[in-house]
């Protein structure tokens, strides 16, 4: 996909209720040129394993859209870092079935949650997070489209991932046995304390980026207000330009030469603006400088 120019690729999480290939279909229906989904309930542990027929619909939906990037949220009760052996164990079999569905849809991205450090033990976690990954290199001895992307976090709770090191930490160890990458979701860091109100701000967190991870190793990125401040920890998403964040930040991304060619999803409440509208001015911002 590198060096081809695909134009804005933006969308949003869409509903694969149903059946995956409506997650498609809606983002059809929403003109949108990138797609994000879960590909069995977030919230189970066991996902159903994706049918022939199911493939055959994925496909003849997304060649009937212009969706040309797609991917996949992992489920909410895996955490790759417990320290609980049980739930570890439970995690890396849901996180292998989750891959193994990525592979039958032939997806571009996993988008994951770090981990947890339920016992208050960060660099713990870190180092299982590590294990895990590294465990799940032989899916990946052959050759796939399918890139794992580490999402930054807002640091609630006890969540890792909420600082540029944890991050740096976690790929360093790891991208170059699986193919892992980043995904920054500009709610998390910014509740996390990197400020991207201003193009100043924005550039300034970007080149911290950059120093500590590398810029190359970021290749997704979600789009969300913030209901909360700069370094609140919190995680509540809103509508671009209806909180903390304001709809500069969002300009900036859609034009800035660094930012240009990575898949952008909004995980905006559908409230003060429609996704549909939010698509269309991120487009327009793209449009106004390309
Ligand atoms: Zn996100
Ligand atoms: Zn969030």
């Amino acid at each position: 996909m590198k060096g081809q120019d695909l134009g804005p690729l933006v969308g949003c999480h869409n509903s694969a209720s149903g059946g995956v290939h409506n997650a498609l279909l809606e983002a059809k229906s929403l003109n949108a040129t990138a797609s994000q989904l879960f590909t069995s309930n977030q919230k189970q542990w066991r996902g159903k394993k994706i049918s022939d027929e199911e493939v055959e619909k994925w496909d003849l939906a997304k060649a009937a859209s212009d969706v040309k990037v797609v991917i996949s949220h992992d489920g909410y009760l895996i955490n790759l870092g417990s320290h609980d052996k049980e739930l570890l164990v439970k995690s890396r079999v849901a996180f292998i079935e989750e891959i193994e569905r990525c592979l039958a849809l032939d997806l571009d991205f996993l988008n994951f949650h770090p981990g947890t450090a339920t016992d208050k033990n960060p660099e713990r976690c870190l180092d299982t997070i590590i294990e895990s990954l590294l465990s799940f290199a032989p899916l990946f001895e052959k050759k796939r489209k399918l890139k794992l992307v580490l999402e930054a976090t807002a640091g609630q709770g006890n969540t890792v991932g909420h600082t540029f090191e944890h991050i740096a930490y976690i790929i360093e160890s790891c991208h170059r046995k699986i193919p892992l990458g980043v995904c920054i979701d500009t709610c998390h860091i910014f509740a996390a304390g990197y400020d991207i109100r201003t193009s100043a701000a924005w550039d300034k967190t970007l080149k911290e980026f950059d120093k500590v991870v590398g810029l190359k190793h970021l290749d997704c990125m979600h789009l969300n207000d913030s209901l909360k401040g700069l370094g609140s920890r919190v995680d509540r998403h809103s509508c671009l330009g209806f909180g903390e964040i304001g709809i500069e930040a969002f300009k900036f991304v859609m034009q800035d030469k660094r930012l240009k060619h990575l898949p952008k999803c909004l995980e905006t409440p559908q409230k003060e603006a429609r996704w549909e509208d939010e698509i269309q001015m991120l487009k327009d911002f793209y449009y106004e400088k390309h």
